[in-house]
Formats: C-alpha cells, sequence, structure tokens
C-alpha cells in the first residue's frame, strides 16, 4: 500500500485539462491533452486512457494507488451512471462515457458537468473552502453554475440542477438562447451578452468611446469594462444592467439555499471588483435581508484549475 492519489479531468471544446493530486490536495502534476473531436468525439475515453498511462509511468506511480477518476463536460451528465445525454462543443450525444472510461483504465470513474466541478473545486481548496452552502458563478462565452447544499453538489433529477444559466431573466422575449429557450441569463451576462448588451446601449451614447472601438473592429467584454474603468458613462451603463440582472438572478436562486458564500468564476470574473462591487449591491437589493446577511462574495481562486481539483474531490467524497 502507498500514498493514494487522485485524478481529476475537464473535458473541454479545444483541450482536456489533467491533473494528479494528492490527498491533502497538492498538485504533484497537470497537463492538457487535446481534445478530438472528430466523429462525435469517440476516441476521447481512449486518448485520456492514454494519457493517464503514459503520465503514471513518468511519475512512477502505480496505477492501483489512484482512488478513482473524477470527469467534468460541459452538457448534460446523469451523474449516477457516466452517461452524457449531450455536449455540444464536444460532439457527444446519448454517449456512455463514463462506462467507457471506466472500462479502458479498470478505475472507478465518476463524471459531472464542468460548472459543477468547479463549484466542488472552490469548495475544497478555494474560495468557498468548506463552505456547506455555496453558489458558484462561471461566468465566461456562457453562464455556468454549481450549488453546493449540506455539503454536496446538486444535480437534480436529471441533471440540469444549478443550470443559473438558464434562469429566465426577460419573461416572454428576450435575445435567443443556445438551449432553445429565450430571455436566459446567459443572454444577459456572459461575455456574449455583455457585448450584445453594449451595442444595444451604445445606440443611445453616440459619444462613448464603444463607439470607436466597435468601428475599429470587434468590441468585447473587456473592453467594456476599460471603459467603465474610463469612466465612460455608456459603458457604466451595461455594467449596471448586467449586474442588475445577474444580482437579481443570484438573489433568487440563494432563497433556495441559503448560501454563505457566492464566488464569481470565469474570464469575466477578471473585471474583479469593478464587477463585484455593483453585483453585491444588486444582490442586496433582491435579497431576503437576512439571507443577504448570511452571505458574501468572492472571486474565484482557482482559475483554469478548478474543474481538474473538482474532478478530484469527486472521487475523494464518493470512493
Ligand atoms: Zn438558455
Amino acid at each position: 500500500m502507498g500514498q493514494t492519489f487522485y485524478l481529476g479531468a475537464d473535458i473541454g471544446g479545444t483541450t482536456v485539462k489533467l491533473a494528479v493530486l494528492q490527498e491533502d490536495g497538492t498538485i504533484v502534476e497537470k497537463w492538457e491533452i487535446p481534445t478530438n473531436t472528430e466523429e462525435q468525439g469517440k476516441s476521447i475515453p481512449s486518448d485520456i486512457a492514454k494519457a493517464i498511462d503514459d503520465k503514471l509511468g513518468d511519475l512512477q506511480i502505480e496505477k492501483n494507488n489512484l482512488a478513482g477518476i473524477g470527469a467534468g463536460a460541459p452538457g448534460f451528465v446523469d451523474t449516477k451512471t457516466g452517461y452524457i445525454h449531450e455536449a455540444v462543443n464536444i460532439g457527444w450525444k446519448d454517449f456512455a462515457f463514463g462506462e467507457r472510461l471506466s472500462e479502458l483504465t479498470s478505475l472507478p470513474v465518476w463524471v459531472d458537468n464542468d460548472a459543477n466541478l468547479a463549484a466542488l473545486g472552490e469548495n475544497w481548496l478555494g474560495a468557498g473552502e468548506g463552505c456547506s452552502e455555496l453558489i458558484a458563478v462561471t461566468l465566461g462565452t456562457g453562464v455556468g453554475g454549481g450549488i453546493i447544499a449540506n455539503g454536496n453538489v446538486l444535480n437534480g433529477a436529471n441533471g440540469t440542477a444549478a443550470e443559473l444559466g438558464h434562469v429566465t431573466v426577460v419573461p416572454d422575449g428576450g435575445a435567443p438562447c443556445n438551449c432553445g429557450k429565450t430571455g436566459c441569463l446567459e443572454t444577459e451576462a456572459s461575455a456574449t451578452g455583455i457585448v450584445r448588451k453594449a451595442k444595444e446601449v451604445v445606440e443611445h451614447y453616440p459619444e462613448s468611446s464603444l463607439h470607436k472601438t466597435m468601428a475599429s473592429g470587434q468590441l468585447t467584454a473587456k473592453d467594456v469594462f476599460e471603459a467603465v474603468e474610463a469612466g465612460d458613462t455608456a459603458a457604466g451603463q451595461v455594467l449596471k444592467d448586467v449586474s442588475d440582472v445577474l444580482g437579481m438572478a443570484i438573489a433568487n436562486m440563494a432563497i433556495a439555499i441559503n448560501p454563505e458564500k457566492i464566488v464569481i468564476g470565469g474570464g469575466v470574473s477578471q473585471a474583479g471588483r469593478l464587477l463585484l462591487n455593483p453585483l453585491e449591491v444588486a444582490y442586496r437589493k433582491y435579497a431576503l435581508r437576512r439571507t443577504a446577511e448570511a452571505s458574501s462574495f468572492d472571486l474565484a481562486e482557482l482559475g483554469n484549475d478548478a474543474g481538474v481539483i473538482g474532478g478530484c474531490y469527486l472521487v475523494k467524497k464518493n470512493r
């Protein structure tokens, strides 16, 4: 009997991030392999299995010292079986991923969606460390959510619990969302949503610096935050609108689990306090006062490692 190790795998549309961790969460090694999405991503399990075998060889870790693999993918996951109903970016549809990876590696495998894994990572070693009740929001090209309640990540009846990006915030209308609905939070508060919103608002502010940025090429969410910092009124209005709708959605969600911490991660969170301050103001405006009193906001701490660390924690909690 040697030391116990954990393997985390965070499968994205372009790369699969992998990491080996010790029992106490120390990262022994992390690396990535390209995601081969050809033929509906069917070679991904064998690519991962090979990458693990090669790395264990390099690290001189025996496979039977690995407690298991915790893997995440963006999509709808049956966490009991590791079955993926659909993961659009990867190409999987009705794919028995967990079973396949387990066969190929002879290791137990647990699977969850990527936002839940990020929440678990932050809950173990990041900004939400040790929180029994936690809401984690990932603001990137989409909006992901993960909820920890009673110390466990919520999955729901068919894997859609905590899909915060698809809370409806514009009734009867709003922009179309990738999920097939309209008016989802994701269409308003993701990086893409912020840019869409900025283009709308700027129409009414011909003197805004964002006009020039738009004319010179592509407008990004980062441009909007930079314009806010420079005192641009239109950009300030965009940030206020985005914070308001996001704060309201989080406040409504907070009623369900009464969180002690709300952790904001993803590319958009790089705006830091510039985003967090108005967001917290909006949250406190919409939340039940007693609910708001119990909760504080923090930026995610684990960055791109949240998923692989969460994967290892998934194994640690379930083994
Ligand atoms: Zn949606």
